[in-house]
């Protein structure tokens, strides 16, 4: 919670739920991001929140972009930065849609498998594309293994063959794991990677680039590694690596970004006890799952969820859920989550640090409710 944000849900009586994002700690978060990793240049990932605003400031601050898709591709262009400040991060692309990102300007692509890189071969000519190795997502509490990257040996191949289907071996890229809490997979990727750069380097292929990937943690109810501490590891990762030889670098943070710079106002529809015995209550949120809060999943990212009644009043076990009629909807079953025991419908719950992965998460209008609102200040 900022004070911009405290000051605008409390003159500006907004329906709930709501989001509301303060620009201003995107750029603290990009700021913070370059001032510790001063060598790499910053793509932020779009999908973490794509919304015009954020774009915008980010691309006055210099930032480059990691889209997803064409439509976010073309996001990036509005903001009137130019195409080869875009990386078409996905690897999972229509041969039609890499045809048109190409048409546009687009000269960077990622790809992980043979037939993803054929596809770039035969639509973009000449272009800069990267090979995203696989990892496990050991640590993270949002992975992203298994369904991405390839093996060390594959990577190797595909970079070799690369040249021949009339494309630039560009670099490596590895992802690992969204809100990643454990340092020492930087330092392990980063040796994997080396291992690939050399075996290419002794086949006459020098890479140029080496993508670190997203994953840098923000707090939410716990305490995670500092950007401080990550960096290190990741300075001290390259150089035992990599030693004098290093290549570019590029990161690509989305949480990071956007996370903490917003709060999510819900309201309470009602709280209640399910048997005279059980002295834990269920708390119905009007947000839920379907209303932006995906992931919950699985109890993955546990939000702080805050009310005005937290300083004064005594505090019990709830389960807590969204509105909707699905069963599905719970946010926290199984996690130990306490709120007041005053706590009644129609009091204000303020889900901090929910300015990443909720807007575009929130569904259409699943039971009749509305898609998230988000206001940009
Ligand atoms: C989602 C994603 C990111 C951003 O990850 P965060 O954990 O939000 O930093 C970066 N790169 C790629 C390729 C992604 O898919």
């Amino acid at each position: 919670m900022t004070p911009r944000i405290n000051e605008f849900l409390a003159t500006a009586g907004l329906p709930t739920p709501c989001l509301v994002v303060d620009l201003d700690v995107i750029e603290r978060n990009y700021r913070r991001l370059h001032q510790y990793l001063p060598q790499a240049r910053i793509y932020y990932a779009v999908k973490a929140n794509p919304a015009r605003q954020i774009l915008d400031r980010l691309q006055a601050l210099g930032s480059c972009f990691d889209a997803a898709s064409l439509t976010e591709v073309q996001a990036c262009l509005a903001t009137g930065a130019a195409a080869d400040r875009i990386s078409y991060g996905n690897t999972i692309k229509k041969q039609t849609d890499i045809a048109e990102a190409y048409d546009l300007g687009v000269r960077l692509f990622a790809f992980d498998s043979a037939p993803e890189l054929q596809k770039i071969a035969t639509v973009a000519p000449g272009a800069s594309v990267y090979c995203r190795i696989a990892l496990e997502g050991t640590g993270a509490h949002w992975p992203l293994s298994r369904k991405f990257g390839c093996s060390l040996e594959m990577a190797r191949d595909l970079l070799l063959n690369a040249a021949g289907l009339g494309l630039d071996p560009h670099g490596l890229s590895f992802h690992v794991g969204s809100q990643q809490c454990d340092v020492s997979q930087w330092d392990l990727a980063i040796a994997k990677s080396a291992m690939v750069f050399s075996d290419l380097a002794d086949r006459g292929v020098e890479l140029k680039l080496l993508n670190l990937g997203g994953g840098y943690p923000t707090r939410y109810r716990d305490d995670v590694p500092s950007l401080d501490r990550i960096a290190a590891t990741i300075e001290t990762a390259l150089t035992k690596h990599f030693g004098n030889r290093l290549p570019e670098l590029l990161i690509e943070p989305g949480r990071a970004i956007a996370a903490d710079a917003g709060v999510l106002r819900s309201e309470v529809v009602l709280v209640a006890r399910r048997d005279y015995a059980d002295d834990k209550r269920w708390v119905y949120l009007d947000v839920g799952k379907f209303g932006g809060l995906a992931e919950t999943q699985n109890e993955a990212i546990q939000y702080q969820l805050r009310t005005a009644r937290d300083a004064t009043s005594e505090r019990g076990p709830v389960m807590v859920a969204g509105p909707t009629c699905d069963g599905a909807d719970i946010l926290y079953e199984d996690t130990a989550y306490e709120m007041p025991l005053d706590l009644q419908a129609g009091d204000t719950v303020d889900v901090l640090a929910a300015g990443a992965y909720t807007t575009t998460y929130s569904s259409v209008g699943f039971n009749g409710f509305a898609p998230l609102k988000a206001y940009y200040i």
